[in-house]
């Protein structure tokens, strides 16, 4: 028998349920016909979780981690000629300014600070004063500190500019409720391995049909080209090159399973109920939240460091990992800070699992949560 899997309080990749990796443990071609309708069934269902107004829109699947579904938006998104204005607040923003640089691409950066939501403001007034940007990218809930930014507020600006706009919704999609087409939005993307609660290997960018249909011309890569991979999807029902065929196994059973949770309420329901229990048990052993309550979103929430030298997090987080129990450390610039995930098949009792663990290993190391 295997040691019991870890239960993985990260971003992902996540704690996933049995079924879900059962799911998996079968062999399929790539070219039979059940395979076809089950791109095919997924491919809409993604579609049908974005926007009510589904005709609009499309998925199209490609093969990798999330990084790869960004780089595949950008490369494929952005004209020959065109400049890109991110909007940077933590490290995942600061990989679309790394992605397009290196794609060539002129970049724009608004960047604030990590405790704070993207300055609508500030894009609204880099837009006005350069009109040579033609598209805008964000990240929705930035993992970096778990902050939730004004997709809404911000598609209202871009649209008003019609300037296209993408979005980096790797942590939010499926567990943050948000409708494309409301939002204006002409591209995102996210993972198999996020809030669907599937297992890794291939990225989605839900698009706008119409502005996927006019980036002829632009893919910079041609394994991350959307473009063509959209057309060979619509053409055969097919992936260009090898479809990563169990893991879309197990994401139709993932689908099926957050349908059953009562679909994107439902699953943002349950990681509010632990992002609840996880503040409530970390404030009662006296940690502190880098954010502000009213930005924290439920999705990851972000902790400082206890200004006590016998606080070592290495060992914290060791501690920890031999039980079972693996947080995540911190990714900011200007904080010592770590990381607990809500997201997965994790449950308010394993959250206070964790709490008193962690009161524990406080105790072993003799370090006071609370020293500032
Ligand atoms: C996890 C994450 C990514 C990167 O996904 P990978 O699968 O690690 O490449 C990008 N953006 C955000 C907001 C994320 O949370």
């Amino acid at each position: 028998m295997p040691a019991a899997d870890a239960l993985l309080f990260t971003p992902g990749p996540l704690t996933t349920s049995t079924t879900v990796k059962a799911a998996l443990v079968r062999d399929l071609g790539s070219r039979d016909s059940l395979f076809i309708e089950l791109v095919a069934d997924v491919r809409r269902r993604l579609v049908a979780l974005a926007t009510a107004r589904s005709d609009e829109y499309t998925t199209v699947i490609i093969q990798g981690a999330g990084t790869m579904g960004i780089e595949a938006m950008i490369g494929t998104f952005v004209p020959r000629n065109g400049r890109l204005l991110v909007a940077v607040n933590g490290a995942y923003g600061r990989r679309i300014v790394h992605i397009a640089q290196v794609l060539g691409i002129d970049v724009t950066v608004v960047e604030g600070p990590e405790d704070r939501p993207t300055d609508t403001v500030a894009v609204a007034a880099a837009l006005q004063a350069d009109q040579t940007i033609t598209n805008v990218a964000v990240v929705h809930c930035e993992t970096t500190t778990g902050i939730l930014n004004p997709v809404e507020r911000l598609g209202e600006i871009v649209h008003a500019r019609s300037v296209s706009f993408l979005v980096d919704a790797m942590s939010s999609f499926g567990a943050v409720p948000l409708d494309v087409a409301n939002c204006h939005v002409d591209a995102l993307v996210s993972s198999s391995n996020k809030c669907i609660e599937g297992v890794p290997g291939f990225s989605f960018c839900v698009a706008r049909r119409a502005a996927l249909a006019g980036c002829q011309g632009r893919a910079r890569s041609v394994a991350l080209d959307l473009l063509a991979q959209w057309e060979e999807l619509e053409r055969s029902g097919q992936f260009r090159f090898t479809p990563p065929v169990q893991i879309l196994l197990a994401f139709r059973q993932a689908l099926d399973e957050l349908d059953a949770e009562g679909g994107v309420v439902g699953r943002m329901t349950r990681y509010r109920e632990n992002h609840n229990a996880l503040v409530t048990g970390m404030r009662t052993l006296g940690f502190k939240e880098y954010l502000d309550p009213t930005l924290q979103g439920w999705i990851i929430t972000t902790f400082r460091y206890p200004a006590d030298p016998a606080f070592r997090f290495e060992e914290f987080y060791s501690r920890l990992a031999r039980q079972g129990l693996v947080i995540y450390p911190g990714k900011l610039t200007h904080a010592d800070c770590f990381r607990i995930g809500n997201i997965g098949q994790l449950f308010p009792e394993d959250i206070r699992g964790l709490v008193i663990a962690i009161r524990e290993v406080a105790a072993q190391m003799g370090f006071r949560p609370d020293a500032a």
